[in-house]
């Protein structure tokens, strides 16, 4: 029996360095005589590297003998077992744990177990719990513990997982009894066992005999890990070496982040050895807030930059994710990646997102057009080679401009495939790879029902991709990298697992290859070790850099939010002896805090406030580590800091607002030539409309045919509703034509029956969103009953009726022109009514009287003094004066009015001369509008400049990009 001290190498010190000096001591320059244990691979490099280049170290030498600690369990094994076990992957591992719970079900059939409620005859229901449970039951491994039947959790924990954990201890026994009968594993349960036969073992292992051991670095243990270190430190006279705060071995303050060695060293009561004086260094602190992600690393671009050499560097990530914009961010490309980069965030993964999405949101009339888009759009299809060549530009550009034009559920298969003319692989030869991959990645997804149905159709993907993916794979290595993940890993687990042949529904499918891909990593290893160095936060640990660069520390990656787990919530993990979010902070603060005590320059870089609005807005707070480092800070200066007290930055740029003046066109001779063709046909006044709100919305839409890009249509169609509920009254009024009739006593169901007759018939019901849709045929209903109700007694005249007539300007003829909704006939007045389903806009009865405004409209020649804002701010519509124009006989005797009718809300009539007396109304009919239109007309052709007017219309405008500049 042992009892060797820890020794404590400071963690200001390179550690490797001080482990190779100590090993070196411990062996006589031996260093083959050594046994090192590391947390992780990464260290097992640098030490080799150390070794190799110590002068000191007479040549040749034999290299020790390194592993990391999963590597010693598996070493053990083998030595301890003749016949080792086969470690399954963990789509069998719930397939088992389902198995075993169907087991204990049987069992307890006569005494109605508590399973019993359980939908354990549905794999679909059953598997995200058995994917829960697998990692329960490896946490518990881990630990070196064995679970108990945990009552009582009802109220803690959603009733299914109440009754799980009630049997937890049965469904354990139960697991690991058919692991070891089918002579299968788990990487948890196989380190438990390897631990179990080496304690049950008479015999010393012999790969552990004879040669020096050192358990280096570790930090945070599991309880296998803990047990098994135990036995090599007492039996075998392992050398624990951590890299901590020197203040263990004296007994004083110590840093908290190392309070996991504090516990293990007084859990064992051993003594501490102090190996090297802790090296005195002026740090150099300096802490960025950015407001983004690319503000930080812009930031730390701008720093290196100023750096003399980026030797000895780290750029440390906290989040892997990062990977890429750091890589692009940085001056010089030969760095090198230490990391495990998640296959989810690869291109390969993206494209079979899309590929998921379609299926998901597929309807039985087709694909949702904007994932079909998604899928094209994408770089692999878009990559795709026919021998040298990349032929399929044109070919999907053109299919994708279909597509918008189209409907919102269609398919790819009928659009008319176009080929590129330049292209030399053949039209035969396109069209077949591109049906062969839309089918592989749209068409061969419906039916399938078990994982190994899936795993064939992933696998045939991949297949035509890599066939046809030209030198893709050999630039990108990490898409190639990703490819490999796929077909290597994520493809034989769903082909080979016990659970391949159960049928499943395409949900929990999907469900299952998201799990398998997300727990997947592409693997990057650093080397040579010398220049800059990217490292994920867990690979820099016992390393040691002169320059560190944290990136985005915040509280959410640094510790990070703890996971959340329905089955066993973190609040109840420590109550079960499983390591919780505590543990996991110290875990992240220890990692965080050794690589800054070893630096001497240090930037971390933070993001602060808001990423997004809304209701999902996550407002970001920098780490509640780099808090602890900017209140010593604080403590030192002996004030707080703001952003811009260093050593405390803000990262802003300078922001010059952007000055958009009014875009404003000189008529030249082109354009009053296009202006007056536009002139000599007949005008209607919703054109008048247009260029009384906004004359550049006039010439842009009118005369330059600007139109809106061709796109389908996501939202309301309000175009397509209004004239919807014009059809409809049109064919209603139809049977009343030329009868006076009272048409608030009529029963509105016939209306309402033709209205929804017809909206069903329209194409409205796939253009618009189903719940619109829906929303639209209640209301339109309810709006026609009360449209009806407010119609008052009247003799129809004619509906849909075109209106023209001529109105002389300066001497010049033209004419305007119309479509009257409907003419009625009542007592002695024609009405002419307008269904809006918009909004009304009444003119400002002040308009008739303002002379001074009348005199200058009258006059206006062109010149400076332009009465058309003032014109427009009194009258919005000038549709139902142009109809009251068109509409106006002096030879008959019957009088003229004109009517809105709101469909939008009540169906009420707003009728032109409401509240205007018959004077004044025969002024309006005769004198005003005549004045009004020809000044519209000769503004249209006269005005020396084209200017927007810039308003609420606006918002529905869809020029917006030609009015500023
Ligand atoms: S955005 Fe406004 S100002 Fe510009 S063209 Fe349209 S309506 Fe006129």
């Amino acid at each position: 029996m042992h009892t060797q001290p820890f020794v404590i190498i400071p963690w200001q010190n390179d550690f490797i360095s001080g482990l190779m000096e100590r090993v070196l001591a411990d062996t006589n320059s031996n260093p083959g005589d050594a046994l090192i244990i590391f947390p992780h691979s990464r260290p097992r490099k640098y030490l080799s590297d150390k070794l190799r280049f110590n002068e000191a170290l007479p040549k040749p030498f034999l290299m020790p003998q390194i592993f990391q600690v999963s590597d010693i369990f598996q070493m053990l094994r083998s030595e301890l077992e003749a016949t080792p076990p086969h470690v399954i992957e963990v789509l069998d591992r719930v397939g088992l744990l389902m198995e075993c719970i169907q087991d204990i079900n049987k069992k307890d059939t006569f005494t109605s177990g508590p399973l019993q409620s359980l939908p354990l005859n549905d794999p679909q229901r059953f598997f995200p719990w058995g994917m829960r449970l697998n990692s329960l039951l490896e946490d518990f491994f881990n630990q070196n513990q064995t679970p108990e039947d945990y009552y009582h959790m009802e109220g803690q924990v959603v009733p299914f997982a109440a009754i799980l954990l009630g049997q937890l201890g049965r469904i354990h026994d139960a697991y690991t009894g058919k692991l070891e009968s089918r002579g299968w594993t788990t990487p948890g349960y196989d380190a438990f066992r390897v631990l179990q036969l080496l304690k049950e073992s008479s015999k010393p292992v012999m790969s552990l005999s004879h040669k020096k051991i050192y358990i280096a670095g570790s930090y945070g243990l599991t309880g296998v890990e803990k047990e098994l270190f135990r036995i090599l430190h007492t039996e075998y006279g392992a050398t624990i070496m951590l890299h901590s705060d020197a203040g263990l071995t004296t007994g004083g303050q110590t840093h908290w982040a190392c309070r996991e060695h504090r516990k293990w060293i007084k859990e064992w009561a051993v003594s501490t050895e102090l190996c090297e004086t802790p090296q005195e260094r002026e740090q150099d602190l300096q802490l960025y807030e950015g407001f983004d992600l690319h503000s930080q690393l812009d930031a730390m671009e701008q720093q290196l930059l100023q750096q003399e050499s980026i030797g000895d560097t780290a750029v440390v990530l906290p989040d892997t994710g990062l990977m890429m914009p750091v890589l692009h961010h940085l001056p010089r490309k030969d760095v090198n990646i230490s990391m495990g980069y998640p296959l989810w965030r690869s291109n390969l993964f993206q494209l079979l997102e899309v590929v998921l999405h379609l299926q998901e949101n597929k309807r039985a009339d087709g694909y949702y057009w904007k994932d079909i888009i998604s899928l094209i759009r994408h770089p692999y299809i878009k990559m795709l080679t026919i021998g040298e060549e990349r032929p399929f530009g044109v070919t999907l550009h053109n299919m994708e401009k279909e597509l918008r034009r189209g409907k919102s559920y269609t398919t790819p298969f009928t659009i008319p495939f176009t080929h590129d003319e330049n292209a030399n692989a053949s039209e035969e030869e396109m069209q077949e790879l591109l049906h062969r991959v839309l089918s592989f990645a749209i068409t061969a997804w419906e039916e399938m029902s078990t994982p190994a149905q899936l795993a064939n159709t992933l696998a045939d993907l991949c297949t035509v991709l890599l066939e046809h993916g030209g030198n893709l794979w050999e630039r990108f290595p990490i898409d190639a990298e990703s490819m490999y993940r796929i077909m290597r890993k994520v493809i034989p687990s769903l082909r080979e697992c016990s659970l391949a042949h159960e049928e499943f529904s395409q949900g929990v499918l999907f469900t299952i290859l998201r799990e398998i891909i997300r727990g997947e990593r592409v693997p990057f290893e650093a080397d040579p070790l010398t220049g800059l160095q990217v490292l994920g936060m867990l690979e820099s640990r016992l390393l040691h850099f002169k320059n560190v660069y944290v990136l985005d520390a915040t509280e959410n990656k640094l510790p990070g939010l703890p996971g959340n787990d329905p089955l066993l919530p973190d609040s109840l993990r420590s109550m079960l002896g499983l390591p919780d979010a505590r543990h996991r902070e110290s875990v992240a603060a220890y990692n965080f805090y050794r690589l800054i005590h070893g630096a001497t320059n240090v930037h971390v870089l933070y993001q602060t406030g808001s990423e997004r609005s809304g209701i999902f807005e996550e407002k970001h707070i920098r780490s509640r580590f780099v808090e602890e480092l900017l209140w010593k800070e604080e403590c030192r200066q002996g004030k707080l800091l703001e952003a811009g007290d260093a050593p405390l930055h803000g990262i802003s740029y300078p922001v010059a607002t952007i000055k958009k003046e009014d875009h404003v066109i000189h008529r030249t001779a082109n354009i009053n030539s296009m202006i007056e063709t536009f002139l000599t046909k007949p005008v209607s006044p919703s054109a008048l409309n247009t260029y009384l709100n906004c004359p550049m919305q006039f010439y842009l839409e009118r005369i330059g045919n600007l139109r809106p890009v061709d796109e389908v249509n996501e939202a309301e169609d309000f175009a397509a509703i209004g004239d919807l509920f014009h059809k409809v009254l049109e064919k209603f009024f139809t049977g009343y034509l030329h009868k006076e009739t009272e048409f608030s006593k009529l029963d509105p169901e016939p209306l309402q029956r033709m209205f929804v007759q017809m909206l069903h018939e329209s194409n409205i019901k796939e253009e618009v969103p189903y719940d619109s849709f829906v929303m639209l045929e209640t209301a339109g209903k309810e709006r026609l009953s009360r449209f009806l109700k407010n119609q008052p007694r009247a003799k129809i005249d004619s509906l849909e009726k075109r209106l023209i007539k001529t109105i002389s300007v300066d001497g010049k003829e033209r004419s305007i022109a119309g479509i009257a909704d409907r003419i009625d006939i009542r007592d002695n007045t024609r009405v002419i009514l307008d269904y809006k389903t918009g909004s009304i806009h009444k003119p400002d009865n002040g308009l008739w009287q303002d002379e001074f405004l009348m005199a200058q409209i009258r006059t206006w020649d062109g010149g400076v003094e332009d009465p058309l804002d003032q014109l427009a701010d009194k009258i919005v519509n000038l549709q139902l004066p142009a109809y009251l124009y068109m509409m106006h006989n002096p030879k008959l005797t019957s009088t003229c009015d004109a009517g809105w009718v709101e469909l939008k809300k009540d169906g009420k009539e707003h009728l032109f001369f409401e509240k205007i007396n018959d004077e004044l109304h025969d002024d309006i009919i005769t004198e005003h509008i005549p004045l009004i239109l020809q000044f519209m007309l000769r503004h249209i052709e006269k005005s020396p400049v084209i200017r927007p007017r810039k308003g609420r219309h606006c918002q529905w405008c869809t020029c917006t990009a030609g009015c500023s500049v």
